[in-house]
């Protein structure tokens, strides 16, 4: 068209570049929460502690007992593409949640951000607001890492109109959790609501690490997804070609009517993977009809080069490189875990 006029060619500075990040990672609070609580379960936190104000819109604040950041690394927590988790060489071999270097810097970025960690001996606290980041300063602090997110995109008012309901964001931060204490039955959660009159509290207690982890994973989902569920939870356990499958399904006779009730993780993340979750249907295809849904917590553990989880920045796809043993081994081993509950039943029915 003729109105349109060339521009030269610029680099964008790295607020704006910032910016742009952050509408990947940061879509909403429940999504800086994710990263937060990420990020202290990476830095080996046993206790993790959310607080939220108004859905999480004026305030998140993360605490963690967890190994902290030294004073003169913080600088280098706010800067894109830094991280400690990964050197580069290897990117499928990953062992932690992060490893792009892009939350702190995204989150600086769209609110005004305080990072206070101890090290040792030493604690200090950093600001950024909108980009705009406080030299270093000593601070007090016991032990971890406290993170604090206020006024989230208050310098991306854009993003801030497409907020939902201050109830609608914080059951959004409420199941972030929940997903991620599923994973986690060692590591004691609580989420608090300190909005002014707000008084909502959920703790899940950590079990003791020297228990049995399946029986400490049945405990928290029971105390996550309900007494109902646990009582009906088949345990599943199998193995396939360096893939290794676990969890609780639920009998067919639990099922629901949607599929809000499927919790997949893959080396402890969280996915939505279209194909897993077709693999658990397909396994449950001679209980259920179309329109009932199985309800199951599955972790499929494997090395972490057989899949891929850099395939988008939220991290919630994951690509295997045989998808064809992942999608077998769900469906092979909840059918066998299904069909031998179904011998009790019917052995128990008889006898
Ligand atoms: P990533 O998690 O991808 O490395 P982030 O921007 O989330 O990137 O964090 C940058 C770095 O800051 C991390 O690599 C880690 O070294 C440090 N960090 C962030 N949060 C914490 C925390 N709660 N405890 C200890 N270190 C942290
Ligand atoms: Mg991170």
């Amino acid at each position: 068209p003729a109105e349109s006029i060339r521009t030269p060619i610029r680099q964008l500075d790295e607020a704006a570049i910032n910016r742009i990040a952050a509408g990947e990672v940061v879509e909403r609070p429940a999504s800086a929460v994710k990263e937060l609580v990420e990020n202290a379960l990476d830095a080996g936190a046993t206790r993790i502690e959310v607080a939220v104000a108004d859905g999480g819109k004026t305030l998140i604040r993360v605490t963690d007992d967890g190994h902290g950041i030294p004073a003169d690394e913080l600088p280098l927590a706010l800067s894109r593409h830094a991280t400690s988790k990964i050197d580069g060489t290897d990117l499928l071999n990953i062992h932690s949640f992060g490893f792009r270097g892009e939350a702190l810097p995204s989150l600086g970025a769209v609110g005004r951000l305080t990072i206070t960690s101890r090290s040792g001996n030493e604690a200090a606290t950093i600001a950024v607001s909108g980009s705009r980041i406080d030299p270093v300063k000593p601070a007090a602090l016991n032990r971890g890492t406290v993170v604090e997110l206020r006024d989230i995109f208050f310098a991306t008012p854009a993003r801030l109109k497409f907020m939902r309901s201050d109830r609608a964001e914080s059951q959004a931060v409420g199941d972030v959790i929940k997903r991620l204490a599923m994973a986690e039955p060692y590591v004691g959660f609580t989420l608090r609501d300190v909005s002014g009159g707000g008084e909502g509290r959920v703790t899940f207690r950590a079990d003791p690490e020297t228990g049995d982890l399946f029986d400490a994973l049945h405990g928290r989902l029971g105390r996550i997804l309900g007494a109902e569920f646990a009582e009906n939870a088949l345990r599943i356990g199998a193995d396939r070609n360096g893939l290794s499958l676990s969890g609780y399904a639920a009998l067919p006779t639990y099922s629901r009517g949607s599929s809000v009730a499927q919790y997949l993780f893959v080396n402890g993340r969280p996915v939505r993977d279209k194909m897993l979750l077709g693999a658990l249907r397909a396994a449950y295809s001679d209980y259920l009809s179309r329109d009932r849904h199985p309800a199951a917590v599955l972790f499929i553990e494997c090395d972490p080069h057989l899949v891929d989880v850099n395939v988008h920045p939220a991290k919630s796809e994951v690509r295997f490189r045989e998808p064809g043993i992942a999608r077998g081994l769900i469906v092979s081993g909840l059918r066998h875990a299904l069909a031998e509950a179904g011998h009790r039943a019917s052995t128990t029915v008889a006898g």
